[in-house]
């Protein structure tokens, strides 16, 4: 198979000013992409045949040899998934089934907040932050290092945040918490959580 680059869903200014379009240059017409790249070229000397890109994620999960493959499959996925889960005039108080959830289980709207910043920030180094189903379908906040990806864990994702400097550095340089902030306060895209949470 060949993995592409999927567009943005949304014009390179639409996150502006907490997202510029600089930073979606570089991250996803130059990061996104060279995943995308270094993946196509690990895959083509592979001697298997995948179906998708969730195939090759979670084949390659945990297997000696075949990390460069599977950090690059993750990534492209990884990357996706935190494009779609963000749009312009997004973040706030939650809608949907989503709302009903979070106050089950992490205390309300302010609970979720306060636990994805601390949980984002805490992550040592590149990573990811995220809101997850765990296996008995309890809502959950948690972090990732580097490629690493909720479902090799029996989680389900439903939301990420890229907490690698090459996603805030431009505007925020060292000041991951405000990057943080603009995310929760100003780009979450509550729509996109809704359907990957009624999609089971
Ligand atoms: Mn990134």
């Amino acid at each position: 198979m060949i993995v592409t680059l999927p567009p943005l869903p949304y014009e390179l200014t639409a996150l502006e000013p907490y997202i510029s379009k600089q930073t979606l240059e570089f991250h996803h017409g130059k990061h996104h992409q060279t995943y995308v790249t270094n993946l196509n070229n690990l895959i083509q000397s592979a001697p298997q045949q995948y179906a998708s890109l969730e195939d090759i994620i979670r084949d390659t999960a945990g297997k000696a040899g075949q990390e460069g493959i599977f950090n690059n499959a993750a990534q492209v996925w990884n990357h996706t998934f935190f494009w779609n889960g963000m749009k312009a005039n997004g973040g706030g108080e939650p809608t949907g089934d989503i709302a009903a959830l979070i106050q089950r289980d992490l205390g309300g709207y302010e609970g979720f907040k306060d636990t994805f910043k601390k949980t984002a920030i805490s992550q040592f180094g590149s990573g990811w932050g995220w809101l997850v189903l765990d296996e008995n379908g309890t809502l959950k906040v948690t972090k990732t290092g580097n490629a690493d990806l909720p479902m090799i864990h029996g989680q389900k994702a439903l939301l990420a945040c890229d907490v690698w400097e090459h996603a805030y550095y431009l505007d925020y340089q060292n000041r991951r918490a405000d990057f943080v902030d603009a995310f929760l306060n100003h780009l979450i895209n509550w729509d996109f959580v809704n359907q990957n949470l009624a999609a089971g």
